[in-house]
């Protein structure tokens, strides 16, 4: 669990800048509320700026918000920005330096960019107002910045924040303990950090039962988070790779006290767990096989990009075990494409039976999610997919593929430059997908395919 501490050293910080409207505030809020509990008012931060402390992941840091200064004198718009954010980058461990994927790269951005890279810090290159599918095309744009690899987020609407939580984690000073006990549990497993995993599925297909047999003798602490989250509590264990923390086990709590809606809050429910998590394991009843309300968590694990392990329980009370697993298989990849080679895990939580493959499956499944192809074995099996299967004509004209490259993990996602990509039938797609997921051993992880024309 996290820790409220009061840290009287100099925490890292973490300057969000960039040009006006781009998206900052919008971003320190996002960053700032959510999950991340505020730990204590930093000292030496002066107070016309937002500043806060909050928890990245494992990391006390301070987060400034450099928005607001730069506006009120638009006339002079660079050398006010330049001024006005110099302060703040002084201070500045990692610089979280945001463009706009809508508006592209704009003379004032490539002004403040030039004047960034002269400073000496660690920078982040954070491509805002990146939902939907336009974040990644866009975010390749900005690769000529040369602050290494975009990072596309939508400060909005949420997306992308885990990621760039996670980039600002590798790029963090390392830490300076003190002699300051609180600190140090709070930050034991700052380098080993926690798979961050989340229990789904209907009520009563046995997920306190799974939760209670994980963590047997082993709970660690669990009890509400201080500050933000009112009943959120996380329970944490330790398997022999490390620390895994069960995220959001609050949407279990809650439905003790609301009954009537018990089915609705399990989907929303699980939308607040999932997001938070990296690995979702869905809980079915095999008993009553899978049901309409199963395939929409699934699929709801599918749109948010999380890696997913099938959990059949209540295997002691099943009769035909064989006939089960597949009918509830057949169903899964049926409806989702994504979902294709899911593993799936069949144990009882009540008895223990069988409980001891899932962490394991679980290691597995977040392993292939991070995976990274290097783009030359990427493009030999690609060349190789389209000498077999050529892609079709479309009015007459043959539709060219030319190569592919993998921009980000977490979910694996790929782009593919060709001409009049666009026009691409989704049988195609759906045949370079299945290709790259069994070539590159992918099977159950959401993949992300996406087309740019090149000249
Ligand atoms: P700042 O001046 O850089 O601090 O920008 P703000 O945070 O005030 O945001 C400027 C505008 O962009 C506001 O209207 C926001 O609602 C909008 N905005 C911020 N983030 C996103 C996003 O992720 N997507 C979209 N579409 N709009 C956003
Ligand atoms: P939750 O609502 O998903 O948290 O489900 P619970 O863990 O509360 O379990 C619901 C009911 O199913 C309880 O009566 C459990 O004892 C029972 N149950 C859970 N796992 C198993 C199992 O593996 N086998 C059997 N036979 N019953 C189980």
């Amino acid at each position: 669990m996290k820790y409220v501490t009061l840290a009287k050293h100099k925490l890292p910080v973490i300057v969000i800048a960039g040009r006006p409207n781009v998206g900052k505030s919008t971003l320190f809020n996002r960053l700032a509320g959510r999950r991340f509990a505020i730990v204590s008012d930093q000292p030496g931060v002066t107070r016309d700026r937002k500043s806060v402390d909050i928890l990245l992941n494992d990391r006390s840091v301070t987060l400034i918000d450099t928005a607001g200064w730069e506006e009120d004198d638009p006339e002079t718009v660079h050398g006010r920005m330049r001024i006005s954010s110099e302060r703040a980058v002084d201070m500045a461990d990692v610089i979280l330096f945001c463009v706009d994927a809508r508006m592209g790269i704009t003379p004032v951005d490539e002004h403040f960019a030039q004047w960034l890279r002269k400073q000496g810090r660690k920078i982040l290159l954070v491509v805002n107002k990146a939902e939907g599918h336009s974040g990644n095309v866009a975010a390749l744009e900005m690769y000529k910045f040369g602050f290494g690899e975009p990072i596309p987020v939508s400060a909005e609407h949420g997306e992308g924040i885990m990621d760039l939580v996670d980039r600002i984690e590798v790029e963090l000073p390392i830490e300076q303990f003190q002699d300051n006990s609180a600190l140090n549990i709070s930050l034991e497993n700052s380098e080993d950090k926690p798979l961050r995993l989340a229990i789904v599925g209907r009520p009563n297909a046995g997920k306190s039962t799974l939760i209670n047999q994980l963590i047997g003798e082993q709970r660690v602490i669990t009890g509400p988070e201080a500050g933000l989250t009112r009943d959120s509590i996380s329970v944490s264990f330790h398997d022999e790779k490390g620390e895994i923390e069960l995220v959001d086990t609050a949407g279990l709590r809650r439905k003790a006290r609301i009954d009537e809606t018990l089915e609705k809050m399990s989907v929303s429910a699980s939308i607040e767990a999932l997001k938070m998590a990296e690995v979702v394991v869905l809980v079915i009843d095999a008993e009553l096989g899978i049901h309409e309300q199963d395939l929409q968590i699934a699929r709801l694990i599918e749109r948010e990009g999380r890696c997913c392990v099938i959990a059949l329980n209540k295997w002691d009370i099943l009769k035909d075990r064989v006939a089960t697993r597949q009918t509830i298989r057949d169903r899964i990849e049926m409806s989702l494409s994504q979902m294709h080679g899911i593993p799936i895990i069949a144990f009882s939580a009540l008895t223990g039976r069988g409980v001891h493959k899932l962490i394991p499956a679980v290691r597995k499944a977040y392993d292939i999610w991070n995976k990274r192809i290097p783009t030359g074995e990427l493009n030999r099996w690609f060349e190789e997919a389209i000498l077999r299967h050529a892609p079709p004509m479309i009015d007459g004209r043959r539709l060219k593929l030319r190569y592919i490259t993998q921009t980000k993990a977490r979910p694996p996602t790929f782009i593919l430059f060709g001409t009049r990509t666009s026009k691409l039938p989704l049988d195609y797609q759906r045949y370079l997908m299945n290709g790259l997921r069994e070539i590159f051993d992918m099977p159950g992880t959401p993949i992300r395919l996406q087309f740019r024309d090149s000249k």
